[in-house]
């Protein structure tokens, strides 16, 4: 979709017949041609590698076959691959080329657990037995970021263009984990651009920055007793975890609606008849911007003493992950969507919008199919809905842009089993396929446009320069790996 965008178009409708005016224009070359022909020659690798990541769906830190099987693939393509980096068994560096620019892409392939389904159009546990799904599409998301990563590889292969290309795999988004940790381990460094996209029930260039977030616990320690015979003797950690609960609540009247603030107790004690000695809650905090975050946050340990205080206990705060909102790129934002409305947005079938139609009824909302359109890229960067990313903390590390690409119907709930059942079928690759073509092309831009680079870093030093990068974790400190039995 073009639109009709600069002010200088606007001012000159009134002394001419405008032409349309377009952020701007697709810039054709040979290279960038190569390009397309090498994904639409990986098209059915790309479909086969998604549906093998939706028949794994392994949850946060556990993506054990997921990681492998695309570390091996890349490597059978002459990428030199680093698994098991920033102390995570399941990512992975795969490089390949040499010297700058370095283009980094960014893959993901984690599910969600408890929300899987068959890729059928009403409520259905899958049949194989697996309880995990793929509702936020990272099977479309690993397969879509390979692919692209092994098209740049071989058009630079086949037209001798200077430069790396490195395509990291990303583990434990859902938990906001895989990319913090790894920008605090250093894997990003000396990259020049990333770039990535992420399944969606739309399809445009990433123009909002989402919520900053922090991910905290904090355990009560108190002492047990009966909690008849002698509760005097006792001092009840879960009174503490009441209590921080209580103040929080209170604290929210208080600060910008912009914050959201929720909390779960995954340890609350063992019986009525004891005092807990042991409690624990989970809490996320986020607002529009890191400092707001960080400004919550420490009000809410000054809450979690206070509580400790109060029910003369003693607590521990253990900061979990955080991210800072997405610093996001308009010179490559420009040249993503111009690249974009060249490919065009995936194109579903007859039979593809008939099973969106279904499940967009099954789940209540209006049948309206696959969308066709391409959202325009507008020129204010748009409202913030919620939810937060670790893409956030690479796109503070060098220029970065992000794709949203359809792989399931209009409207449909995300993190939903509907949203895993539209995954697993195999026309969803199609926007996965498309996301490849934009991101091997704006990758090609970055490769042969001198001016581009500049004008991306330019803008990524000045918006940087205000505030430099901080990880949200301290240096050095190692994820805390699920509990498997
Ligand atoms: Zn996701």
């Amino acid at each position: 979709m073009k639109t009709v965008s600069t002010s200088a178009g606007l001012a000159l409708a009134f002394i001419l017949v405008v032409p349309q005016v377009v952020a701007a224009d697709f810039v054709s070359t040979p290279e960038k041609q190569d390009v397309i022909e090498q994904v639409d020659a990986l098209e059915q690798q790309i479909a086969d590698m998604s549906s093998e990541l939706w028949d794994y769906s392994e949850i946060a830190l556990l993506e054990t076959q997921s990681a492998e099987f695309l570390a091996n693939i890349l490597e059978s393509e002459g990428f030199a691959v680093e698994r098991g980096v920033a102390d995570m068994p399941t990512a992975f560096v795969a490089e390949w080329g040499t010297g700058h620019p370095v283009i980094g892409i960014l893959a993901e392939y984690d599910a969600l657990p408890n929300i899987g389904n068959d890729p059928v159009p009403a409520l259905q546990p899958r049949a194989d037995g697996n309880p995990h799904g793929q509702g936020c599409g990272h099977n479309l998301f690993g397969a879509g970021s390979v692919g692209a990563a092994i098209a740049i590889k071989r058009t630079m292969d086949a037209k001798g263009i200077k430069g790396t290309v490195k395509l990291f795999g990303t583990p434990a988004e859902e938990t906001v984990v895989g990319k913090v940790y790894m920008a605090n381990a250093g894997v990003f460094d000396g990259i020049d651009i990333t770039l990535d996209w992420h399944p969606s029930s739309e399809t445009g260039v990433i123009n909002a920055t989402g919520q900053a977030l922090n991910n905290f616990q904090v355990e009560f320690f108190g002492k047990a007793s009966h909690s008849a015979y002698d509760p005097w003797n006792g001092r009840s950690a879960l009174d503490a975890v009441e209590m921080m609960n209580h103040g929080a609540n209170l604290m929210r009247e208080h600060i910008e609606p912009t914050a959201r603030i929720h909390y779960v107790i995954p340890d609350g004690g063992e019986a009525p008849n004891v005092v807990p000695a042991y409690a624990k809650v989970w809490y996320y905090v986020r607002d529009v911007d890191r400092s707001k975050v960080l400004a919550s946050y420490e009000w809410l340990n000054q809450i979690a003493e206070a509580a400790a205080l109060a029910t003369q206990t003693t607590h521990k705060v253990t900061l979990i992950t955080g991210v800072h909102e997405l610093l996001l790129n308009r010179p490559l934002q420009e040249a993503m969507q111009a690249n974009l409305d060249y490919v065009g947005a995936p194109e579903f079938d007859d039979d593809d919008n008939a099973f969106a139609r279904e499940l967009q009824t099954a789940v209540g909302i209006e049948p309206l199919g696959y969308p066709a359109e391409i959202d325009p890229l507008e020129d204010d960067v748009q409202p913030t809905e919620g939810g937060s990313t670790d893409v956030a903390e690479v796109t503070r590390l060098a220029p970065g842009v992000s794709l949203y690409v359809a792989t399931a119907g209009l409207n449909l709930p995300w993190h939903s089993w509907a949203a895993s059942a539209s995954h697993g079928r195999p026309n969803a690759a199609r926007g996965a396929s498309v996301a490849a073509k934009v991101l091997a092309l704006t990758a090609m831009d970055f490769l042969q446009d001198e001016d581009l680079r500049q004008r991306a870093k330019a803008e990524f030093d000045e918006k940087m320069k205000a505030q430099p990068y901080v990880s949200p974790i301290p240096k050095g400190q190692k994820p805390l790996m699920p509990e498997t039995d």
